[in-house]
This record gives C-alpha cells, sequence and structure tokens, in this order.
C-alpha cells in the first residue's frame, strides 16, 4: 500500500476545487496499491475553499507543539480542522501500514520539506506541512511529490 496526495492523482480536493495530476507520479507507481489522502478534506474542510498557509515564521512542527497557527487567506483561524485531518490520516497510516506516503509540496498540510511562507505571496521556505511533519514524527516514510 502506497498513500499518496489526492490532487496528484487527479481528484478535485485542491483548494480552487482543482487537481495538482501528476501523470509521471502515476506512471512510477503503476501497480502499485495506492490509497488518496486528502487532509484538508479529512478535516472537513469544504471544496472549493480559501487557501490556506501557516502562519509567517512557524511549519508543521511548531503547530502541532501548539505554537503556531494556520490561517486562511480570508482571515479565519482554521488550525483546528488541520490538526484534525493530519490526525486522521495518521489513524489511516497506522492501520494501513503504507511503505511510502507521496505528498504534495508546498501545502501547509502535505508539504515535504517546502511550504510556503504564511505572507501568501507564493514564497516558499523550508519546512514541513502538518500531515508530513505527523507522519514523519510516527515513522512513516514520506518522500516530496517531485
Ligand atoms: S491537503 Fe494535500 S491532498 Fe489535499 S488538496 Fe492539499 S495538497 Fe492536495
Amino acid at each position: 500500500m502506497i498513500f499518496v496526495s489526492g490532487c496528484l492523482w487527479g481528484k478535485n480536493c485542491k483548494y480552487s476545487g482543482g487537481n495538482n495530476l501528476r501523470e509521471n507520479l502515476k506512471e512510477k507507481l503503476k501497480g502499485e496499491e495506492i490509497m488518496l489522502i486528502c487532509p484538508e478534506c479529512l478535516g472537513e474542510l469544504p471544496t472549493p475553499r480559501s487557501p490556506s498557509e501557516i502562519e509567517e515564521g512557524f511549519d508543521g512542527e511548531n503547530v502541532i507543539c501548539g505554537m503556531g497557527k494556520v490561517f486562511s487567506r480570508d482571515g479565519k483561524d482554521v488550525t483546528a480542522e488541520f490538526l484534525k485531518g493530519a490526525e486522521k490520516v495518521l489513524e489511516l497510516a497506522k492501520k494501513h501500514n503504507p511503505k511510502a506516503v507521496y505528498l504534495k509540496q508546498g501545502s501547509p498540510s502535505c508539504g515535504f520539506g517546502l511550504i510556503y511562507d504564511g505572507t501568501f505571496t507564493g514564497v516558499k521556505k523550508a519546512g514541513n506541512g502538518i500531515t508530513a511533519q505527523l507522519l514523519i514524527d510516527n515513522g512513516f516514510h514520506v518522500i516530496a511529490e517531485e
């Protein structure tokens, strides 16, 4: 079993209602048993939705520790929804024990290695999203889509 961010597989779960389809990833994982995950959907955020970023100066690790928050572009605190979605993905991972988890870079949930910097200006910085960090903390093998 391999977990993949749903938007990378063509699922229209992105904040805009679209996806981030990566045909090359589908090709690479051909024949594998795939489970699509979308932490933001599992956190019961609607699609489409306002885009969100972890507040400036913080990352997923900080949010898990209660030291940072996630805000939507229109200023709503969506930290609880992001944490709920991450916990649900972790529950699924503990149940299915995926040998790898391919995640979408940049996302405040799925970002692995790179996340947006909290300014909503398209600038990325080093760091992990909340779900990526929680999976790493629990020993799962996380891989960035690129
Ligand atoms: S939370 Fe992850 S799977 Fe869902 S749309 Fe964002 S990057 Fe894709």
